[in-house]
């Protein structure tokens, strides 16, 4: 079985670890810091077997060397940033896989937020580790990458089964539907949503992992074909590509 726990972490961060209850073998994605890692290793008896970072941004590859120095783990990132993830020792790529214990990771690299995003997909898990680019509602500021190769990032995302589960790597969920609901005052799934996200927030409870099918519903940025949409940008039948960029835009000044 592969068991998943959430680490909240620094503001609105979350670090997960990964750990194969046959195996034993642990890993951990984006750790931001390093102490609440060793913490729950510690409670869990857990050792880390690898660090995988999705980019190379200070609060997702923090704890690296640390936690390095701790357990002797090995560090995995994008070939993209081998200059820019500390202590990095396996260079990954689109299409390449890992393994923990019997559970195949497949990288998919994902970039538009940096240029050298990845993604960590588990099909058996049905789980994606996707970092700063897909959230709750929302998707990841364009630093690095253009506005096309996020959507195209995206779209990759939105091709896996729609029970899979996305655990991003910030709690930006309240932020991110009062943008959503701006665009789309009337989707009733978003309504919806928002009511129960609001409830959680208000119990201090984590409103991620979310899913595909609930982002496919909810997710402006998922949604550039909603007639609603477009007319609030008043852009219907524009491209996909321009209201994605449009809703981009609008979003970096919400
Ligand atoms: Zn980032
Ligand atoms: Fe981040």
């Amino acid at each position: 079985m592969l068991q998943i726990q959430q680490i909240p972490a620094l503001n609105d961060n979350y670090i997960y670890l990964l750990h194969d209850t046959d195996s034993r073998e642990t890993a951990v994605v984006d750790p931001a810091v390093a102490q609440p890692v060793l913490d729950t290793l510690k409670q869990k008896d857990w050792n880390l077997t690898y660090i995988l970072n999705t980019h190379h941004h200070a609060d997702h590859v923090g704890g690296n060397l640390t936690l390095k120095q701790h357990t002797n783990c090995q560090i995995i990132g994008s070939v993209n940033d081998m200059q820019r993830i500390p202590g990095i020792d396996q260079k990954v790529s689109e299409g390449d896989t890992l393994k923990l214990g019997s559970y195949t990771i497949q990288v998919i690299s994902c970039t538009g937020h940096t240029t050298g995003h990845i993604a960590f997909y588990s099909p058996d898990a049905h789980a994606l580790f996707c970092g700063d680019t897909l959230f709750a509602m929302g998707c990841g500021r364009l630093f690095e990458g253009t506005a096309e190769q996020m959507q195209q990032s995206l779209k990759k995302f939105t091709a896996l089964p729609l029970d899979t589960k996305i655990y991003c790597a910030h709690e930006y969920t309240e932020a991110n539907a009062q943008f959503a609901l701006s665009v789309e005052p009337e989707n009733k799934d978003l309504l919806t949503t928002i009511a129960r996200v609001k409830q959680l927030r208000a119990n201090q409870q984590a409103t991620v992992p979310t899913t595909l099918n609930q982002e496919l519903a909810t997710n402006p940025f998922l949604r550039t074909n909603s007639l609603e949409i477009q007319k609030v940008l008043a852009m219907q039948g524009a491209s996909e590509l321009a209201i994605f960029t449009e809703l981009r835009e609008r979003k970096n000044r919400f």
